[in-house]
């Protein structure tokens, strides 16, 4: 049977493993619902993104993975061990980060809303990177770094106006976006003008990030090309050179069959030979690259493991398999519709032969983990994984009905390992007075 993911297979009893461990063992050891990361699948993924800019890019670049995909502090000390930077997009990411002893100078702060707390948390703790979204934190994150008497890095978030082909709520790129500054209105350069007279602030460059979830390099080297000609407008203008141009994440993974992917590398391919080329087409100097993969790092390393309570046909029209978790742990579907694939763990080896809606527990309708999955015959107690949850399951996940986060626990070399523990009745209501 062939499965999303390369890290997946059945064993001679008929089970699923995942990075050659069985599920039902990590199900009996630690109970559902279970969110189960291969974590040797994860530093492949890494080392593809850091081996890329090495081969395609002589090394000149950084990826920096997006911590909103999946942010825990042992995710966190991954992502360092392999030698990677760091995206956060709040003060609880940053603060997980620092916690885990991530190196702060590799990590870069983003956001549409930094809060005063937040950027005066960043720049007290010497954060490597601040992305400017927009005119007034210009001056904020000035004032608060000549309090302390620092000079802060900072990068602009631009929108080169792309459409990357993908939903629109994930869509980022085009001007009607409340992340950054706009291009074609002048809004960009003009703010990029501001930063020379900035004591506390150093100009490092330009970032971009035009959606997630996208199967094409084309829109990224449009943007990369777009994001070049900036550059050398802002030469022209200010005088001003772009050490550094940050073009985002986004690169789509298989979530379902006919989801077709490209191999990460060749986005950086892509984007690699666009920059070299636009450069010496524009005669500007070769900036140093940064990515931020998230959801391809994680997303496809990661499955959700569950216990099926319920089985209810409503004849002639479908058939519910409720499962013990549900929005509270994936909320993609209600969110987006985002589609998934599932498998039962206890009879992986069996044909996928009839068609269910697999439901949550939540007191919701819209509670739905998968509209029409494929599996075989489906009774109480059987197991179902929803794979490829790696990325925004668990870091999006909520206590709604006060139903408990549930662990997640990494599996390396054929061992596994508990990185978050379950939550208990008692977390739920340790902020309550
Ligand atoms: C969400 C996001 C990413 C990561 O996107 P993926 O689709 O997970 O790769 C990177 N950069 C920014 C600014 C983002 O908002």
């Amino acid at each position: 049977m062939a499965f999303i993911s390369e890290n997946l297979a059945v064993n001679e009893r008929g089970h699923l493993t995942i990075g050659g461990v069985d599920v039902m063992t990590l199900k009996e050891k630690y109970g559902t619902p279970l969110y189960v990361m291969d974590e040797d699948l994860i530093r492949q993924n890494l080392r593809t993104y850091r081996d890329a800019l090495n081969t395609h890019y002589n090394g000149n670049g950084l990826c920096q993975f997006a911590s909103k995909a999946f942010c825990t502090k042992y995710m966190c000390k991954i992502v360092a061990e392999e030698g990677l930077g760091l995206d956060v997009v709040s003060g609880g990411e940053l603060y997980t980060a620092l916690s885990a002893g991530f190196p702060a100078e590799k990590i870069c702060f983003h956001g549409n809303n930094k809060t005063k707390e937040e950027l005066t948390f960043a720049i007290g703790h010497d954060v490597g990177t601040i992305v400017v979204d927009h005119q007034y934190e210009l001056t904020q994150i000035d004032a608060i770094a000549e309090s302390m008497g620092k000079i802060q890095n900072v990068i602009f978030r631009v929108k080169p106006g792309i459409d990357a082909h993908t939903h629109d709520f994930i869509m980022t790129g085009q001007i009607d976006s409340k992340f950054g500054f706009a291009l074609e209105t002048g809004e960009a350069l003009s703010a990029v003008g501001l930063v020379k007279d900035k004591k506390n602030l150093c100009y490092k460059g330009l970032h971009c990030h035009i959606g997630s979830q996208i199967f094409d390099v084309e829109p990224f080297r449009e943007t990369a090309k777009v994001m070049m000609n900036f550059i050398k407008e802002i030469k022209e203008q200010f005088n001003l050179e772009t050490e550094e141009l940050d073009l985002g994440g986004g690169f789509g993974i298989r979530y379902v069959e006919s989801d077709d992917p490209i191999p990460c590398d060749k986005y950086i391919e892509a984007v690699s030979l666009e920059v070299k080329e636009q450069a010496q087409k524009l005669s500007v100097a070769v900036p140093r690259i940064l990515m931020e993969p998230g959801r391809s790092i994680v997303a496809p390393a990661g499955l959700t493991v569950y216990e099926v309570g319920c089985v209810k046909e409503i004849p002639g029209i479908r058939t519910y398999v409720s499962v013990d978790g549900g929005m509270a742990d994936n909320p993609r579907y209600i969110m987006y519709g985002a589609e998934y694939t599932a498998v039962l763990a206890n009879k992986a080896d069996q044909n996928a032969e009839y068609t269910y809606t697999v439901a949550g527990k939540c007191c919701e309708s819209g509670d739905v983990l998968i509209e029409r999955a494929k599996l075989p015959e489906v009774a109480v107690g059987d197991t179902l994984c929803v794979l490829a949850t790696g990325a925004y399951n668990y870091s999006m996940a909520s206590n709604y009905n006060r139903i408990p986060r549930p662990a997640v626990v990494m599996v390396s070399n054929g061992a596994d390992k508990l990185v978050v523990k379950r939550e208990t009745y008692e977390d739920l209501i340790k902020n309550d007075l």
